[in-house]
C-alpha cells in the first residue's frame, strides 16, 4: 500500500484520481483550498478509512510522509483562473516550489499536471512535447499560462540540481462528471446550456478546434506516467487526438440531449487558441501502449447523465 497525496484532490479530475487510486488499494490524503473543488466531489470517499481530506492551500508549505505526490492544484477554467490572477500564478509558482521542497525532503516521487495552454495559441499543428509554444507573456492567459510554464522549469531544474524524482504531463482538455455546472469550460457550458434549454453561447465564429479527452482516460495516463522508469520525466502529452470545432461541439451536444437550443454567437475571448490537438506518439511509446479508449459521443452520454442528475432533470 503505497501513500499518496493529490493536492487540488477535490476537484473535477482530483476527485477521480482520489477514487481510482483508492480502489487501486492506496491510501490517499486529499488536500484542497476549496476554490474550485467542493466536498461533493469526495464526500462518497469519506467513508473510506484509507482516504485523508485535509483543508489546505499549497501556496504554503506543508509537512507530511507520503511516496508519491499528484500535484493538480491550480484552478483550470479561464473564468476561475482570470479571477485573481495573481493568486493563479502564486498556485502554480510558490505551490509548485512547497510542493517540490517537500517531495525533496521525504524522497517522493511527484507528477505535475501541466497543461496543452504551455503551446499557447501554437504555430504547428498537431502539438508535439517538442514545440516550444506561443504564448502572449502579458495576455489574459498568462497568469495561467506561464504559471505553467514556470512551473515546467521548476520541475526540470528541482529534478537536475537536486534529484526530485519528476514527473510532467501536458493534459489537453478533459471534461466528465464532477465538473462544476458553472465552471465556464466549453463542455459543461453546452451540455448545462443544452438541458436547461438556454442558448448555447458560441465564442468567435465556432471555428476554432479542441481535442476532447474524457476524464478516465486521464486518469489512467496519469497513473501510468507515474509508474514509468526513474529516467522518463516527461512532459508527455495526455488527450484525445479527436478534434472538433466548438460548431461540431455543440451539434454533439445538442443530439445526445435532444435539445432544441439555439446556437449564439458571442465575442471571442483574447487569446484564445484558434486549434489544439495533441500528438500522443510518445505517451503511447512510453505509457506501455496508453491511448484513450472513450470518443467524444461515448463520454458525452456519460456527461450529460452526470448534469441531468445534478439538475434534477
Ligand atoms: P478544477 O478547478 O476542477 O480543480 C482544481 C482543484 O485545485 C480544485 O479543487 C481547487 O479548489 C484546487 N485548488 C486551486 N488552487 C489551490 C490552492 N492554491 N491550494 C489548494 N488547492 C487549490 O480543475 P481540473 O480540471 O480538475 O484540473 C486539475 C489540474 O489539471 C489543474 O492543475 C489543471 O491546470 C490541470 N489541467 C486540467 C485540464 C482539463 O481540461 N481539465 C487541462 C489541462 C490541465
Ligand atoms: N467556448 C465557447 N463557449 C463557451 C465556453 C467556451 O465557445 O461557453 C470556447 C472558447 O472560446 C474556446 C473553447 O470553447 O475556444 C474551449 O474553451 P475552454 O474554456 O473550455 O478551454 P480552453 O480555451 O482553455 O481550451
Amino acid at each position: 500500500m503505497k501513500k499518496i497525496l493529490v493536492t487540488g484532490g477535490a476537484g473535477f479530475v482530483g476527485s477521480h484520481l482520489c477514487e481510482r487510486l483508492l480502489n487501486e488499494g492506496n491510501e490517499v490524503i486529499c488536500l484542497d483550498n476549496y476554490f474550485t473543488g467542493s466536498k461533493n466531489n469526495i464526500v462518497h470517499l469519506l467513508d473510506n478509512p484509507f482516504f485523508e481530506l485535509i483543508r489546505h492551500d499549497i501556496t504554503m508549505p506543508f509537512f507530511i510522509e507520503v511516496d508519491e505526490i499528484y500535484n493538480l492544484a491550480c484552478p483550470a477554467s479561464p473564468i476561475h483562473y482570470q479571477h485573481n490572477p495573481i493568486k493563479t500564478i502564486k498556485t502554480s509558482v510558490m505551490g509548485s516550489i512547497n510542493m517540490l521542497g517537500l517531495a525533496k525532503r521525504i524522497g517522493a516521487k511527484i507528477l505535475h499536471a501541466s497543461t496543452s495552454e504551455v503551446y499557447g495559441d501554437p504555430e504547428q499543428h498537431p502539438q508535439k512535447e517538442s514545440y516550444w509554444g506561443n504564448v502572449n507573456p502579458i495576455g489574459t492567459r498568462s497568469c495561467y499560462d506561464e504559471g505553467k510554464r514556470c512551473a515546467e522549469s521548476l520541475f526540470v531544474n528541482y529534478h537536475l540540481q537536486n534529484k526530485v524524482r519528476i514527473k510532467i504531463i501536458r493534459i489537453f482538455n478533459t471534461y466528465g462528471p464532477r465538473m462544476h455546472p458553472n465552471d465556464g469550460r466549453v463542455v459543461s457550458n453546452f451540455i448545462v446550456q443544452a438541458l436547461k434549454g438556454e442558448d448555447i453561447t458560441i465564442f468567435g465564429d465556432g471555428k476554432q478546434t479542441r481535442s476532447f479527452q474524457y476524464v478516465d482516460d486521464l486518469v489512467e495516463g496519469m497513473i501510468r506516467m507515474m509508474n514509468t522508469d526513474e529516467s522518463f520525466t516527461g512532459p508527455v502529452n495526455i488527450g484525445n487526438p479527436g478534434e472538433f470545432t466548438m460548431i461540431e461541439l455543440a451539434e454533439k451536444v445538442l443530439k445526445t440531449t435532444g435539445s432544441k437550443s439555439k446556437l449564439v454567437f458571442l465575442p471571442l475571448p483574447a487569446d484564445d487558441p484558434t486549434q489544439r490537438q495533441p500528438d500522443i506518439s510518445l505517451a503511447k511509446q512510453m505509457l506501455n501502449g496508453w491511448e484513450p479508449t472513450i470518443p467524444l459521443e461515448e463520454g458525452l452520454v456519460k456527461t450529460v447523465q452526470y448534469f441531468k442528475n445534478l439538475l434534477n432533470l
